[in-house]
């Protein structure tokens, strides 16, 4: 039997997944995935993302938020239209809003305005914020150190970064999200070492499928498609380099999300 897990970020409404979404959903259940958060970055991404989660309640979930990289389009109306996602059921967290400043797909000017917007938001209305960071660890601790009291929690989704903005994180309080960035030989190494330093009370797994398929699956599959399923190599190679049990670091982290979700069934 798998071990249950909870894949805190998969993107789920990607138009890659749109031949075959049900047999996706499928695949995950049968590898152990009991539930999933499917990421929000734009306005219609968002509706698409809270549509697709309300008729598995207790499933699936969803966020609620505009990507650095569509800060540009960020208005008033997307501002209106989070304020409102997040008060359904299945709508569990502000984000993904942060700051990339690697791509710089939108403006920095527009990626700090549509950023603070959203941390006032999970300020405003108690909700958890689902974070991006790229590139633009100074400016992304600046905006959210001062708004940190107000917002309930906050969690950096896919963290990539070295030890001490690790440890700048978790003393801001921040969770952890560990991707399969850390099966990538080439760039995600450094990431074995510095994992074991999350408190097994602040780890959260999650694919970022369609993204980041583990470089490390075998059988290597033929597409390289990253999907829910996935979670479980994640969860594998996490537990190794925390020199934990696979068993340990799968309750932790199912634990984990549903705390920081307030996941209900
Ligand atoms: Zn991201």
């Amino acid at each position: 039997m798998p071990y249950p897990l909870i894949d805190i970020g998969a993107n789920l409404t990607h138009d890659n997944f749109d031949g075959d979404r049900t047999e996706i959903l499928a695949r995950a259940e049968a590898a152990g995935i009991v539930k999933m958060i499917v990421t929000g970055s734009s306005d219609q991404g968002n509706i698409d993302a809270a549509e697709l989660a309300e008729p598995h309640p207790g499933r699936l979930y969803s966020t609620a938020g505009v990507h650095p990289h569509h800060a540009s389009d960020y208005t008033d109306a997307s501002d209106e239209l989070i304020r409102s996602l997040v008060l359904r059921k299945s709508v569990v967290a502000v984000g993904e809003c942060g700051l990339d400043y690697f791509r710089n797909f939108s403006p920095r000017e527009a990626q700090l305005e549509a950023f603070r917007s959203q941390l006032e938001i999970a300020a405003d209305t108690g909700m958890p914020v689902f974070l991006h960071q790229r590139d633009a660890h100074d400016d992304f601790v600046e905006q959210l150190e001062p708004l940190l009291p107000r917002i309930s929690r906050a969690v950096a989704h896919c963290f990539t970064g070295a030890g001490e903005s690790l440890r700048e994180y978790l003393e801001m309080g921040l969770w952890i999200g560990i991707t399969g960035w850390i099966c990538d030989e080439r760039r995600g190494a450094h990431l074995h070492d510095v994992v074991s330093e999350i408190p097994d009370d602040r780890l959260l797994l999650e694919t970022d499928a369609p993204y980041l398929l583990p470089r490390t699956l075998t059988p290597k599959p033929k597409s390289r498609r990253n999907e829910p399923a996935y979670l479980a190599e994640v969860l594998r190679v996490v537990a190794k380099a925390r020199d934990q049990s696979e068993q340990h670091v799968a309750e932790i982290t199912t634990e984990n999300a549903v705390k920081f979700f307030a996941l209900h069934d």
